[in-house]
């Protein structure tokens, strides 16, 4: 590959299917008959299982148990969660993070145990282990995630902080060690699909959909008194808690163009951000003949969880699908910055650079903590986003490290202003 630029050689722009189809046979050896050779299932480690995109692939391992086989699952504190799936899909490993929920667990588990943060990056690196899932809310998942992408394994991507703090050089990283990055994301899902077979060079834009969230047609002068119910029931989709209050602010979106800049190294001002609240198309991408793909579906996380695990391949769908008989109305329109004040803050880090969409995506976890903790208004997540951003300077060093103090420090800052601000 000697001389061709780096960045194009990454599987997300074409895809190949080389790796997989290696993956599945390499259990039969030359001398069993073509006949008789049976591919061997999936390997798949979950690291963050009993959360809802954990929830959620195993839902999948277990209308493909001819494909699947959950080998590690990982959680934080739900220890009864985790026994109950570790009863149910037998594991070759449990890993609980949280070291007080897991604190004499053996016990309840017919597989080895191991507890603490630390030991995330065992499930990620797990022997034989052919798909991570990596499904960590916030910045924890980014050291599992590099330690999954050091085995060369394939890490379907559902920890977008991954891409926000460290984009840049995850990019590097899965390069180097020939990982494939699959996103998990339905937005991102749809682009990659988009972008199999075509240049990178023949790309005009990449337009990310945004559902609106709950408060696309309420008046602004009530935002002053939105509750936390309100904030947590989204028309579309149903997510974490943390997720849904991003979808409400559309930081969630920012922190997607974020992940969409790193993932398919497209710089930002070639990505867009259209209102559809339908949620049917999950996002397009445009060409510089002016045609237009899109990737359609139902709004179900299910859809692009199992295409990361699937890939090249479809697997037959189990949920409901669009029906195209059915009047099937569709909009687009484009935000409004006022009401969505987290896209323009996530743009302006990334135009800012370094370490500052690692500044914002810590910022942005404490606001949505102390507002889901009753401690702050929703006005003031993205203006205590805002005063962290000016207060934090710009880090120069690129390292996985320097990213982590970044984060660490931002996160201090926020806590102070929070607890300094009288909100
Ligand atoms: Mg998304």
């Amino acid at each position: 590959m000697a001389g061709a630029p780096r960045k194009f050689q990454s599987a997300l722009y074409y895809h190949n299917p080389v790796r997989l189809v290696r993956m599945r046979s390499e259990s039969n050896d030359s001398k069993t008959p073509v006949s008789k050779r049976v591919s061997r299932k999936i390997r798949v480690s979950i690291l963050g299982s009993t959360g809802s995109i954990g929830t959620q692939t195993l839902e999948i391992a277990r209308l493909f148990p001819d494909k699947i086989d959950i080998v590690a699952l990982s959680g934080g504190k739900n220890v009864g969660l985790l026994e109950q799936q570790a009863k149910e899909f037998l594991p070759e490993c449990v890993v609980i993070g949280s070291s007080e929920a897991g604190k004499g667990a053996q016990s309840r588990f017919s597989c080895p145990v191991f507890v603490g943060e630390k030991e995330l990056a065992r499930a990620a690196t797990w022997e034989r282990t052919d798909i991570v899932v990596t499904a960590l809310v916030g910045a924890l998942g980014l050291l599992s995630t590099v330690a999954a992408i050091k085995t060369g394994c394939r890490v379907a991507l559902a920890n977008k902080e991954t891409m926000v703090i460290a984009g840049d050089l995850i990019q590097d990283l899965a390069m180097k060690f020939g990982s494939e990055i699959i996103p998990i994301d339905s937005e991102h899902s749809a682009i990659f699909q988009c972008l199999l077979g075509e240049s990178k060079s023949e790309i005009s834009r990449l337009i990310l959909t945004a559902s609106g969230g709950p408060f696309r047609e309420r008046a602004l002068n009530t935002f002053g008194s939105i509750s936390k119910k309100e904030a947590l029931s989204h028309p579309n989709w149903e997510m974490g808690p943390k997720i849904t209050i991003d979808s409400a602010t559309m930081m969630n979106k920012g922190l997607e163009v974020i992940e969409a800049r790193w993932l398919f190294d497209i710089p930002q001002d070639k990505i867009d951000v259209v209102i559809h609240p339908q949620s049917i198309v999950h996002s397009m991408v445009q060409f510089v003949d002016g045609s237009t793909k899109a990737q359609l579906g139902v709004p179900d996380m299910k859809v692009p969880i199992q295409y990361a695990l699937s890939t090249p391949s479809r697997w037959p769908a189990s949920h409901p699908v669009v029906s195209w008989q059915e009047d099937q109305k569709m909009t687009f329109s484009s935000p409004d910055p006022i009401r969505y004040p987290g896209l323009l803050l996530a743009f302006e880090a990334l135009r800012i650079g370094g370490s500052m969409p690692c500044i914002l995506n810590a910022a942005n976890e404490v606001a949505v903590h102390l507002f889901l903790t009753d401690k702050i208004s929703y006005q003031s997540i993205p203006s205590l986003v805002r005063r962290v951003m000016d207060h934090c300077s710009e880090h120069e060093e690129f390292s996985i490290e320097a990213r982590l103090e970044s984060d660490r420090k931002a996160r201090r800052v926020a806590e102070e202003l929070a607890g300094t601000a009288n909100h």
